[in-house]
């Protein structure tokens, strides 16, 4: 076996462990391989172990990555990074999967690009759960708003919320951050509002985030390595 599959094999146990300590099944939490900074082999090897997801946060390495794996037609693409509003139409047209929107402008440019043979893009909206100043992501008070206002976006598709909380290695600090957003999501869900998608969770915090609900984790450094 080599590292990656070593890893991959590992992450979903633990996954799958962290799911059963929390009275859940392990299919609902995804494993999304986050990617960035590997070269193509390495996104190579770990579609041979059977992981299809995977996570990209900077566009121009992405598109490169989808052409080196074309062949992989399998694979489902989610960009995970901040999005420049002149950078929205290669998302749009690449991508299944969008878990950083925090503006309506850049939402609305995606509904307008999402080409029509293509299913609506799936999105999540970013949360600043820790209201840190220098992170994206929307807070709480500006969430409501930029629900309503994705909600009648017919080429792209609500489905949760997404957040990465300040940097903790205390297990009680770390739930009560995916708390909050889990919380979130269920208060826009009383509002009549399907969403079932709670991205949170990554190589240091995903058994916490899990026990709060999480449906897909993004993991970098326990599959693949150190970045350098
Ligand atoms: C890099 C990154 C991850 C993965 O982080 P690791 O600590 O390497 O698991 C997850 N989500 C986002 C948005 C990232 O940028």
């Amino acid at each position: 076996m080599n590292k990656i599959d070593d890893n991959l094999t590992k992450v979903t146990a633990r996954i799958a462990q962290a799911a059963l300590a929390a009275g859940r099944e392990p299919q609902s939490v995804q494993l999304i391989a986050v990617s960035k900074t590997q070269p193509p082999s390495a996104l190579q090897a770990a579609y041979a172990w059977g992981q299809r997801r995977f996570g990209e946060n900077y566009l121009q390495e992405a598109l490169d990555k989808q052409v080196s794996l074309s062949h992989l037609a399998d694979i489902e693409w989610h960009f995970i990074g901040p999005i420049q509003s002149n950078k929205t139409r290669p998302i749009a047209e690449h991508f299944a999967w969008v878990h950083s929107i925090d503006r309506e402008k850049i939402a609305q440019r995606l509904n307008e690009q999402r080409p029509a043979h293509l299913p609506p893009l799936q999105l999540c909206i970013q949360v600043n759960i820790d209201d840190e100043t220098t992170k994206s992501g929307v807070t709480l008070t500006e969430l409501p708003d930029l629900v309503a206002a994705i909600l009648p976006l017919s080429r792209l598709q609500l489905r949760g919320l997404m957040a990465i909380p300040a940097a903790s290695n205390n297990p009680e600090q770390q739930r009560s951050a995916f708390a909050k957003l889990r919380r979130a999501m269920e208060q826009i869900q009383a509002t009549g509002v399907t969403l079932d998608t709670l991205s949170m969770g990554m190589s240091g915090d995903m058994d916490a985030a899990i026990v709060e609900g999480a449906t897909f984790v993004r993991v970098g450094t326990d599959i693949f390595g150190a970045r350098h």
